[in-house]
Order: C-alpha cells, then structure tokens, then sequence
C-alpha cells in the first residue's frame, strides 16, 4: 500500500425503505457516503477511501460503522458523540411515486466539524478531499466556516478538493445563506460537480455553460456538469469536451445517480489525469446504477471488469 488516501466528508444516515406487507427495510445512505462506496468500489488498492462525519455510541451507530468498515471503506477518523444518534430518512412509496421524511434536525453528522483538532488530522491525512452542499447545509453557520477553512488549507496544500453543490433549499435557513455558503464551497475547491437542473431552478442559471463560467469566476479551476440522459459538460483548466449518457433501458431508480457518477468519475480521473475517458466510464456505472433499486448497487453489477 501506498498510502493515498480518498476522503469523503459528510452525513451518512440510516435508511427505511418499505419491504411489503407494513414491514420496513433498514440500509444505510447518504450523498458523500455513496459517492465514497462507488470510488471505493472503482479505485485500485494503492488508494484508501475514508468516510469522515460524527456518529453517536449507540447501537445504530455501530452498525453503520460496520456497514462502512464492510464496504471497505475507512472508519478510524469517525467522531464517535456521547449520547447522540445517526440521522434517519424513511421513503414512502404513493402511486409509484417516491418521497421522503427525515430525521436529521440532532443527528451526530450536524456535530462533524465541532473538533477542529480532528478535522485538520483527517483533512491533512487525504490526497482528495470530497465534500458537498449538504456536508455545508446540515452544519451550524460557525462550524460550516472552519470546515471551509481547512477545505481552503487543502487546496492550496495543493490537494484535489472537489465539491458537489447538491442543492437542496430544504436544509438551507435561507435562499441568501444557501447561494452565499454553496459559493463559498465552490470558490474553495479545484474541481466543482454540479447537475445542471439544480442550478438552474436555484441559481436561475439558463444554460450549462452560464452554470460553467459561474463556477470558474468563483475560482473553480475543473467543472464536469451532470445533465442526466443528456450527457456530461466538462471544463478542465478552459478546455471544454462534452460525453453523452449511456444509454439505459429502463430506467429504475435515479437515486443516487450523481453520487455515482462522481465516486466512478473520480476514481478512473485519479487514475488516468483523463476527465474524458474519466467521464465516459462514470456514464457507463450511472447507467447501471439507474438500472437498478436503491442507492448503493453492488460492486459485481457495475460492469467494471474490462472497462
Ligand atoms: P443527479 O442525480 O445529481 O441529479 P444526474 O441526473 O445528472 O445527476 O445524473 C448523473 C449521471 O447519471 C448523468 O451524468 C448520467 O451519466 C447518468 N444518468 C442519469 N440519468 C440517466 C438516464 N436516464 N439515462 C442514462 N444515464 C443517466
């Protein structure tokens, strides 16, 4: 092994899902967690993926330290909270039509910046720092500004910092505090993974590339813009390319189709330096990703051998 590390930081929470007849299946997901397990699963062995959030010491907790440690993916920087609990979201199945409740206002994860001490040691011990919007929107306003400082460490320690902005307004106190934060997590980061529809209905963005130039004049050097069924936008350094989406079937669940996209995205670039060739083997795990129920799919369906 030598040593490099992938880090991902953010909230990773309990899942229920219905299983028929009233009764309820329990999994485990979360943005920064999926994008975790498919760079986990893409990555050869000479890179460690790591998860970096707070979790309490109760049962729950335990088990989704374990879920992660069996997903192989690093457990040892996890902030462990006396008395506090996991967060939790159930979806509810109406008419074909998927929604969501959660639990999440006194999760651990909101706490997951309130160490600095620690927070430094698990950013400085990474090659690539993965962070998102929700990693930002679920922390109170002060812990949000020392996790941004030690993003802004990083990237000019020269480390790969990469942000997904995953806007949800939900989470966010306000519209103001949402564009200034979200911005403020792009302009800290070298590569910036929007999906175009979010940006549009909340940046009011009217095309992909105004979504492209928005994110560079912040100081983005990278963006790959993700456009569902339409294809992928990348900017590395000025250079523009476009690579379509796989074509799909029948498509499935779109659950966690970005967070894919990124963790394959990541895993093949870190490999190659290539974003094109980086981009096209990212479209061919989303396409199997869509193709299948829930977030996180088993490494043996995403096709990678001989990819
Ligand atoms: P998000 O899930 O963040 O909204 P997108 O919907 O843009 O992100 O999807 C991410 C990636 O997943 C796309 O870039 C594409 O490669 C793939 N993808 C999503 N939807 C489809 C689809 N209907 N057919 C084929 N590929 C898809």
């Amino acid at each position: 092994m030598s040593g490099r590390r992938f880090l991902s930081i953010g909230e990773c929470m309990v899942e229920l899902s219905q299983a028929g007849d009233g009764l309820l299946r329990k999994g485990f997901a979360g943005d920064t967690f999926n994008t975790a397990w498919y760079a986990r699963a893409c990555l050869g062995p000479d890179w460690s993926v790591d998860y970096f959030t707070a979790l309490g010491d109760d049962t729950m907790s335990d088990e989704m330290v374990a879920f992660i440690d069996k997903a192989g993916i690093g457990t040892s920087l996890i902030r462990r909270i006396k008395g506090r609990t996991p967060g939790l979201y159930m979806i509810s199945l109406k008419n074909g039509e998927r929604s969501f409740s959660y639990w999440r206002d006194s999760s651990a994860a909101r706490s997951l910046a309130a160490d600095p001490d620690r927070l430094r040691e698990a950013v400085e011990s990474a090659d690539l720092v993965y962070f998102s919007g929700i990693t930002l929107a679920i922390l109170p306003q002060e812990d949000a500004t020392t996790l941004l400082a030690e993003i802004r460490r990083a990237k000019a320690a020269g480390k790969l910092v990469v942000f997904d902005p995953n806007i949800r307004p939900r989470l966010w106190s306000s519209y103001d505090v949402m564009h200034a934060t979200i911005s403020e997590g792009a302009r800290s980061s070298v590569l910036v993974m929007p999906s175009f529809d979010d940006e549009a209905a909340h940046f009011g963005d009217d095309s992909i590339e105004a979504t492209i130039q928005r994110y560079r004049a912040l100081g983005a050097a990278d963006v790959v813009v993700k456009n569902g069924a339409d294809g992928i936008h990348l900017n590395f350094a000025g250079n523009q390319s476009f690579v379509p989406a796989e074509k799909v079937e029948t498509v499935v669940d779109t659950t966690s189709a970005g967070d894919s996209f990124n963790g394959a995205f990541l895993a093949r670039y870190l490999e190659t330096q290539d974003a094109a060739v980086a981009a096209r083997f990212a479209a061919g795990v989303a396409a199997r990703v869509v193709s299948e129920h829930g977030a996180l799919v088993a490494k043996e369906k995403l096709g990678l051998s001989g990819r």
